[in-house]
């Protein structure tokens, strides 16, 4: 048994239901918590200020749950397996423990890690922890990946699921003072300005504090009548925590289960449709770790080389929330005053931009990650791609949603819309939902429509039909 073990916190910066941080407590005298930070500057074209403020705040809060257990993070800046070898150096550490982390850029460090540990002759253990069932799990009967989620998710359903994992109440003696630690980060660090947008609140407590709120107040039992409804809180709002870790998916199926057990039939039901989300998650984990080519092309080969003749000022129109469509400006409002977007304004407004707009829906992923305090590979290449007809669905690609009758049908009293595009505050619910008379805008100072969806809708069956007539 090793005296001393390093944990390598990645996304999982939490105390409780913690599986690896569990684990190594178990198996040495002494566990050094230890998270790298990462060393580009200035700009990236997979995160921004919104998503690194929120990462600062969460190791902040780590960092003081760490330290009233008597512990001290140490923080590194580098290359993960560069730094942890010094510190194996450092702390003459025995083993290298780490919740794994499904996306490829992870899964090329875990094995770099590995390397290290076997050229060191110490022990690496890498476990299963952000998922309730690690993609490798959740196989079709001849042991392929799924394509689809419905048949993916009667499998996941299907299986036994883990209990939480008690918080951890010691990690042993805290590091020796030679072992030094750079200070907490601050968005200094990467050279990037202060986010503009209002951010949730970080860190475990404020994680765990989103989760009973949903669970306890009851809006999880109203979850399936009411989660596309955009206006009002009528979702979890909890995936910026499971993006980092705050909150233990175990712990928060053992809850869901249990609002079930107590609940009605209709109870019952909508608990089922939220954990059906969970899996949404966990398919898309599953459709990245298999077919990692999604970050570069579209999931279904048909589509590969399909032309995007959308312009960069149509692009900018959209990402600015100036297109003239109500719903969707007021999604990516939303998006820009927050740095979370409800999922069916994620939905519209991918539509609209890769559909109305004929933008390649590469660009809209990479706008949505620089934004997102929750971005997540997996699930936002999942969605977009979903969105642009090119991923793993079912559906075909002419299925193009109107905006227009998104937003009567799922904001009818334009409550969302009114919120996020105050120009439109004295606009008539009735007129919000439909395009305006040529000439004439809803509202001083609010654009006309950019484009007409029936003819954008037509252009862009046109451009998935010529693709496909030429492919044969
Ligand atoms: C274009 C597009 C981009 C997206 N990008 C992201 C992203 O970067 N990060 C992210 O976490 N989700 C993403 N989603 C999925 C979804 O929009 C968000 O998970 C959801 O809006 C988060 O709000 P919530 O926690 O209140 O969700 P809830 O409705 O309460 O759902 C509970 C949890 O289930 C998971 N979930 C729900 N819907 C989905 C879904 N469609 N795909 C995968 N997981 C889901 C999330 O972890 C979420 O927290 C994207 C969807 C689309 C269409």
């Amino acid at each position: 048994m090793p005296k001393t073990i390093l944990h390598w916190f990645r996304r999982d910066l939490r105390l409780t239901d913690n599986t690896a941080l569990h684990h190594a407590t178990k198996a040495a005298e002494q566990v050094v918590p230890v998270y790298v930070l990462s060393d580009w500057k200035s700009s990236h074209g997979w995160t921004g200020p919104n998503r690194q403020q929120f990462l600062c705040g969460n190791l902040e809060s780590l960092a003081k749950n760490l330290d009233t257990l008597g512990s001290r993070l140490i923080v590194r800046c580098g290359k993960a397996d560069a730094e942890l070898e010094r510190l194996v150096r450092e702390t003459q550490a025995g083993a290298i423990y780490f919740n794994r982390d499904y996306d490829p850029f992870g899964r090329e460090m875990e094995k770099k890690i590995a390397a290290l540990c076997t050229r060191l002759g110490i022990e690496c253990h890498g476990f299963d922890d952000s998922v309730m069932h690690a993609p490798e799990t959740v196989l079709t009967g001849s042991a392929m990946p799924y394509r689809v989620y419905t048949p993916y998710s009667k499998n996941w359903l299907s299986l036994d699921k883990a209990a939480p994992l008690p918080r951890v109440t010691s990690l042993g003696p805290k590091a020796a003072e030679q072992v030094t630690s750079l200070p907490l980060p601050t968005l200094a660090h990467w050279k990037l300005p202060e986010p503009t947008a209002q951010i949730v609140a970080p860190g475990e407590r404020a994680a765990r504090d989103r989760m009973k709120r949903f669970i306890e107040s009851g809006l999880i039992l109203r979850y399936g009548a009411d989660r596309n409804i955009p206006a009002g809180q009528t979702t979890s709002m909890l995936s910026q925590d499971l993006r980092y870790g705050l909150l233990g998916i175990r712990e928060l199926m053992q809850r869901c289960q249990q609002a079930a057990e107590a609940a009605p039939a209709a109870g019952k039901a909508s608990v089922l449709t939220y954990i059906k989300e969970l899996a949404w998650r966990e398919f898309y984990f599953a459709i990245l770790w298999f077919y990692p080519e999604v970050f570069e092309h579209e999931f279904n080969p048909d589509w590969r080389g399909l032309p995007w003749p959308g312009t960069e000022a149509a692009f900018q129109r959209w990402a600015t929330g100036t297109t003239g469509f109500p719903i969707v400006d007021a999604g990516m409002r939303q998006l820009l005053q927050t740095g979370l977007m409800h999922n069916r304004l994620r939905m519209i407004t991918a539509m609209f931009l890769t559909k109305d707009l004929h933008c390649d829906w590469r660009m809209g992923e990479a706008f949505f990650m620089q934004q997102l305090v929750d971005g997540e590979n997996a699930s936002n290449n999942g969605g977009w791609q979903w969105s642009a007809g090119t991923g793993a669905d079912a559906a075909p690609y002419f299925r193009i949603q109107n905006p227009w009758l998104q937003s009567a049908r799922f904001d009818p009293e334009g409550i969302f819309i009114k919120k996020w595009v105050p120009e439109l505050q004295n606009v008539p619910a009735a007129v919000l939902h439909e395009p305006p008379k040529p000439g004439l805008p809803l509202a001083k100072g609010y654009p006309l429509p950019m484009v007409d969806h029936h003819t954008e809708r037509d252009r862009c069956l046109a451009i998935f039909a010529k693709h496909k007539e030429e492919r044969r």
